[in-house]
């Protein structure tokens, strides 16, 4: 049997839907990044839409380690955490990640979409009659691992503390709750109340799990994220997060109390049966990490140029949510304009910024999901703004000011 006829209708229908997804192929340079050669498009461009958000995948530190990991070790782990996988630089990456959330252990996966998979399912599967109450919108990650885990969900209307206690106070005072969340939300860059939720977990009895993938390295004294800046990582039950956006490598982790981490390590199946990361990725991690704990700076240009970015759109009347984070979503509303934009973007101004249109994002709110980073200079912004003021013109799209979300 052969179902080429059958993939092939359902591309065309993703095609004229206006959701066909592009990739632009890129080469970022060593040393240089946002400048990357785009080799299916116009050649040299600028990357204004990576989750390298402070560039540390270019971080001499960062390459250093990776190089001498692998002048000391060799290419793979040569197998799974429990087959002989389990190397030096990953047991003391985790020593690392656990320092960085104040937690007794850490445990760390391929991706951080594993590490949501792999806990919150292995969590809400193996505690007894555990429900698990989600945000509306949490990452695809978290949904699939809840999913898989066939436990009972319940999802919250999107940072809504009334419908979260709401939800809570109808479900038995004795089964087992865990409240999954994030903090910093990837799409529209809002940020969660994190206190007041683990002060409903604590009234209802609750345990919490926060994804801080858009937030660790970027938020708190020592890049531990939102809830190292709020003082309230000791009040998260579960923290997870990723190494592949601020820390610039690859790879997830969740941080936790010893049991905890001992107990997703012993059955989590996505933990269990995959090979362990490379060791020098581990070790490039590690150094990206042990440098955001001390070096505030690459934090504070971060955020001077979200702010400078924001300023300028607001200038020339684009509309943005401005949400408190680091993400930049300008609102274009309509999934052909905005890929029209993002492929003119690309091919007039070698400026690269994915349009992000459904099912990623709600239909009506296709957007250009912007993210500045440290390394971006005042002329990048120049461009980008004069660039995108010419498009908005040529789409005939209202300028306004978005009421704050
Ligand atoms: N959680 C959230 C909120 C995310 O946005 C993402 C990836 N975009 C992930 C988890 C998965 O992380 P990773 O890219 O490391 O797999």
């Amino acid at each position: 049997m052969n179902f080429d006829g059958f993939f092939a209708q359902e591309l065309t229908r993703l095609q004229e839907e206006g959701n066909y997804r592009d990739f632009a192929e890129l080469e970022r340079h060593r040393g240089a990044f946002p400048a990357a050669t785009c080799h299916n498009g116009p050649g040299e461009v600028t990357i204004w839409c990576s989750n390298d958000y402070l560039g540390m995948g270019q971080h001499p530190d960062v390459l250093n380690a990776m190089h001498a990991a692998i002048d000391r070790t060799g290419a793979g782990a040569g197998g799974t955490r429990n087959i002989s996988g389990t190397t030096h630089d990953h047991v003391l990456l985790e020593r690392e990640l656990a320092d960085l959330h104040g937690k007794e252990a850490a445990l760390l996966f391929t991706s951080g979409y594993v590490s949501n998979w792999a806990a919150l399912g292995t969590l809400a599967s193996r505690i007894p009659d555990c429900v698990v109450l989600s945000d509306a919108l949490n990452h695809a990650s978290m949904i699939e691992g809840i999913r898989h885990s066939r436990a009972q969900k319940v999802i919250w209307k999107h940072n809504d503390l009334a419908d979260l206690e709401a939800k809570l106070a109808a479900l038995p005072a004795g089964q087992p709750k865990l409240i999954a969340f994030e903090s910093v939300y990837s799409m529209d860059g809002d940020i969660a109340p994190i206190r007041e939720i683990c002060d409903l977990a604590d009234r209802y009895g609750a345990m919490t799990y926060l994804d801080e993938v858009h937030a660790v390295g970027l938020y708190g004294p020592r890049g531990g994220g939102i809830a190292e800046r709020e003082g309230l990582m000791d009040r998260v039950t579960v923290i997870e997060g990723t190494l592949g956006k601020a820390f610039g490598v690859v790879g997830g982790y969740i941080a936790a109390s010893e049991k905890l981490c001992d107990f997703v390590r012993s059955f989590a199946s996505g933990f269990i049966f995959t090979t362990a990361l490379p060791p020098s990725v581990a070790a490039g991690a590690a150094a990206s990490i042990r440098h955001l704990k001390v070096s505030a700076s690459e934090r504070q240009i971060h955020r001077e140029r979200v702010a400078q970015v924001r300023a300028r759109l607001d200038e020339i009347g684009l509309p943005h949510i401005d949400n408190p984070g680091h993400i930049i979503p300008v609102m274009v509303g309509d999934p052909v304009k905005c890929k029209f934009i993002s492929d003119t973007l690309l091919r007039e101004h070698g400026i690269y910024i994915q349009p992000i249109n459904y099912p990623t994002v709600p239909k009506g709110t296709e957007r250009l999901r912007i993210t500045p980073s440290p390394v971006h200079c005042d002329a990048d912004v120049d461009r980008l703004i004069d660039a995108l003021e010419d498009l908005w013109t040529q789409c005939q799209l209202a300028r306004r000011p978005m009421a704050a979300q």
